[in-house]
């Protein structure tokens, strides 16, 4: 049996008070989240959003919940009206999607913009140099209701630690440069998401504001269901 509360006592004692532990909740039970919300775990990330719709109302109501995954522009109206966070905004059309359906409701949403920083191919996460031409071309300033609160990450599934390392470090880089270069006075854009159950310790060395952490508090995902 997998023992979340303590695993989660034994995780928050292990970062630095400054980083947010968002707790990686896809494919587990109502029951499990409702034990890590008991333990005092309040920021929950599904990457799914029909699961996090069937489970959301389940659980108590000042549980907040960041979508970590894809998101199809024609789900959007699902998710803005109670969404703490969208970590994984990784195109223009989806950013202008969220002001959309944000401005229906009249409020401002809270994204990171993911950014790319693996080797390995995959098919979503905004280029540095593509984030910084929509900025010069058009700028964000139309978005009103869209904050950007800083960026996400994911490194290269792999052993080589050193590698890890330097993709964390990039992200940091990059995010520092967007900082100077376009957000400097605006005091929400704060945020490096990275770091897994796999690779946290070393993304909080370089630098991590969020930890997104699963399996290592609720245990091994079922590989037979879809992640
Ligand atoms: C599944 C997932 C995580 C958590 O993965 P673990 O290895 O179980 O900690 C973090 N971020 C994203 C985007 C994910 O999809």
């Amino acid at each position: 049996m997998t023992d979340i509360s303590s695993n989660i006592s034994r995780l928050r004692s292990e970062l630095p008070s400054s980083v947010m532990l968002i707790a990686v909740s896809k494919t587990k039970s109502v029951s499990e989240i409702i034990e890590a919300y008991n333990a005092g775990q309040k920021y929950f990330g599904e990457n799914r959003v029909q699961e996090l719709l069937d489970k959301k109302d389940h659980v108590p109501a000042d549980a907040e919940w960041h979508l970590i995954g894809h998101l199809q522009t024609n789900k959007v109206k699902y998710v803005v009206p109670f969404i703490s966070m969208i970590q994984s905004v990784d195109s223009l059309k989806l950013l202008n999607a969220i002001n959309n359906e944000a401005s229906k409701v009249n409020k401002v949403v809270n994204c990171l913009l993911q950014i790319y920083i693996a080797e390995e191919e995959t098919k979503y996460g905004f280029s540095m140099s593509e984030i910084e031409s929509i900025i010069n071309l058009k700028g964000l300033d139309g978005l009103k209701y869209v904050r950007i609160c800083g960026v996400m990450g994911m490194a290269t599934f792999t052993e080589d630690f050193s590698q890890v390392r330097k993709e964390f470090s990039c992200l940091r880089e990059y995010f520092k440069i967007l900082k100077a270069g376009y957000f400097n006075s605006e005091t929400h854009f704060r945020e490096i998401s990275m770091g897994m159950s796999g690779d946290y310790k070393i993304a909080v060395e370089e630098g991590s504001t969020m930890v997104r952490i699963g399996s290592l508090l609720f245990g091994e995902r079922n590989k037979n269901k879809p992640v």
